[in-house]
């Protein structure tokens, strides 16, 4: 699903944030990306929205070398890779309901497939009753719940998570991992990179651990 093949990045004011990462996340896998601030987690997540593009490497994502798709097809790339930030990133002027019906807009899907997704997936994030409320009438969990629909509602195959739960008090940073891990069992491959050691250690899922953007450890998960 995801492989990464002696992938580096270094940016243009020479930091060399990723160096060599060789890694394979099969379908399905749920993981854990674990590491220091700077050692280059955020950057691998940018690598594979192909926000950045590898200084050396290859990328390849659902059988799509990342380097073979042009800026054209970028939009089209990322409808099969759903991203949730720290920091949420909703419409603020807008409503739950339109905040989620937005990503379908955006690649024009039918009304009635709008009308009839919507409701379901605000369903799966627990949030059915509040989809008149504006973001700031939400608490923190909640407002990232709103982020999950938003980014599964196209059915993506990939869903990545920088930090989902940095913004988060205890109860409801457990509350998303549990949605996440919700959302792997019904077969979207999940990548959360996080801080919290706690929900890594408890979830006993695989972990890659990287320091100074190189991959020093990955343990757990299925034998690939
Ligand atoms: P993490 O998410 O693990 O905290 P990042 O991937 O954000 O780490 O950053 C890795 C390294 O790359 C850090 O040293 C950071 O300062 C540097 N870095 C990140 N973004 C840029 C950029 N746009 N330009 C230059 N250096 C950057
Ligand atoms: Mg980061």
């Amino acid at each position: 699903m995801i492989r990464l093949e002696h992938v580096s990045k270094t940016y243009e004011a020479g930091v060399q944030a990723v160096t060599d990462v060789s890694l394979h996340i099969a379908p399905g896998e749920f993981v854990f990306i674990v590491g220091d601030s700077g050692s280059g987690k955020s950057t691998l997540i940018k690598l594979l929205l192909k926000e950045l593009n590898p200084t050396h490497g290859k990328i390849i994502v659902g059988g799509k070398d990342l380097e073979k798709i042009n800026r054209r097809q970028i939009p089209r790339y990322r409808r099969n890779v759903g991203v949730v930030f720290q920091n949420f990133r909703l419409l603020q002027d807008r409503n739950v309901y339109e905040n989620v019906a937005f990503a379908m807009r955006v690649i024009e899907a039918p009304k009635k497939d709008i009308k009839r997704k919507v409701p379901t997936i605000l369903s799966l994030v627990g949030l059915a009753a509040k989809y008149r409320s504006l973001p700031k009438q939400l608490s923190g969990g909640e407002q990232q719940r709103v982020a999950i629909a938003r980014a599964l509602v196209n059915e993506p195959k990939i869903l990545l998570a920088d930090e989902p739960t940095g913004n988060l008090d205890n109860r409801n940073a457990w509350e998303i991992m549990k949605l996440l891990d919700e959302i792997n069992q019904r077969g979207t491959t999940v990548v959360v990179v996080t801080h919290n050691m706690d929900f890594v250690k408890t979830m006993n899922k695989r972990v890659i651990t990287i320091k100074k953007g190189v991959v020093v450890d990955d343990q757990g998960g299925e034998e690939i």
